[in-house]
């Protein structure tokens, strides 16, 4: 076969993809992958993104009963950019599209009165009737016995949204386990130090803080516990999702009955596996991979 002139330098290229996304889906994918019975209450277009993601999600054993699809409304998009110093910030098309429609419908709660648990992901909360819908649901959940967690997932694009913050806060006297960045955990509280910030939220009622360090592991506190924890040596190749899987992996393991440090662990290991590969939603685990990093790793300092 001829050669062809021009592509002679480039790397063989497997193509890959393309990949969904969304910090909820990433989320609740991570928990099926870990075998627990879940569900996504969302809405989408009924266009081809919409049902790639429902078709992504349904595969992996997430219950989509509740995942409306819109005729009026295209699906939600978000561009991501990386920036040279490694940070990286979103463009998004959330508001005026099929995900700003989402309902309680019947299905949303035959699935809220089967949980135990239910958790919200701050950057969904971006419009009234997203708030009033999440808020009706958690309450739905707690008044039936179930438990909630809480990831603040704050977007500094979406900040100047006035009614988040108030909402994020009303999530904070809600929520059982708290899962924010370091950044995150200050911008919530008017606490100076990282020390009174957690006893802030603590005496708000909330029952456990997971923080989440990035390349320097994570933290554990409640009101009897304090545990730091290294992270497990990772090459990072794609950062995006891994606060999501290593959030879906805490509470997943709390539910499961694990004791924290072993849910910190687990949940550290998730989030370095997520990082070593390409594609927000590709880094999923299942446990089996998780002992696996636990079983070979060396914590690094
Ligand atoms: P987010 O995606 O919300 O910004 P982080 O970047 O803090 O979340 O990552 C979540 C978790 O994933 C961290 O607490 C850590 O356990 C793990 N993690 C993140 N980056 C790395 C890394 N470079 N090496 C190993 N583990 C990592």
């Amino acid at each position: 076969m001829a050669e062809q002139p021009g592509f002679g330098f480039m790397e063989p290229f497997a193509l890959r993809g393309p990949f969904p996304s969304g910090a909820p889906a990433i989320f609740i994918d991570q928990v099926a992958r870990l075998g627990q019975e879940c569900g996504l209450i969302s809405c989408v277009g009924r266009d081809d993104f919409g049902t790639m993601n429902i078709e992504r999600l349904r595969q992996d054993g997430v219950d989509v009963s509740a995942i409306q699809v819109s005729a009026d409304h295209a699906t939600g998009s978000a561009f991501v950019r990386y920036r040279p110093d490694g940070e990286r910030d979103f463009v998004y098309n959330i508001r005026n599209a099929a995900c700003g429609q989402t309902q309680l419908t019947d299905d949303a709660f035959r699935l809220l009165d089967d949980a135990r648990h239910f958790h919200v992901m701050g950057s969904s909360l971006f419009s009234f009737r997203i708030i009033h819908a999440a808020t009706t649901a958690l309450r739905r959940v707690k008044e039936n016995g179930g438990t909630i967690s809480f990831d603040p997932n704050i977007r500094k694009e979406m900040l100047d949204i006035p009614e988040m913050r108030a909402a994020m806060e009303m999530m904070l006297q809600y929520c059982d386990i708290f899962l924010p960045s370091g950044p995150e955990l200050m911008m919530l509280t008017e606490a100076n130090t990282e020390d009174d910030a957690v006893r802030e939220i603590l005496g708000l009622g909330v029952k456990e803080i997971v923080v989440k360090r990035g390349s320097r592991g994570a933290s554990y506190y409640s009101a009897d516990q304090t545990l730091h924890l290294p992270p497990f040596m990772a090459e990072e190749i794609d950062p995006t999702g891994a606060g999501d899987c290593f959030g879906a992996t805490f509470v997943t393991c709390r539910l499961q009955g694990h004791m924290p440090e072993q849910s910190l662990r687990y949940a550290n290991a998730s989030g370095a596996l997520a990082v070593s590969v390409r594609g927000p939603m590709e880094g999923v685990s299942t446990f089996q991979q998780l002992d696996a990093v636990i079983a070979q790793a060396v914590g690094v300092a």
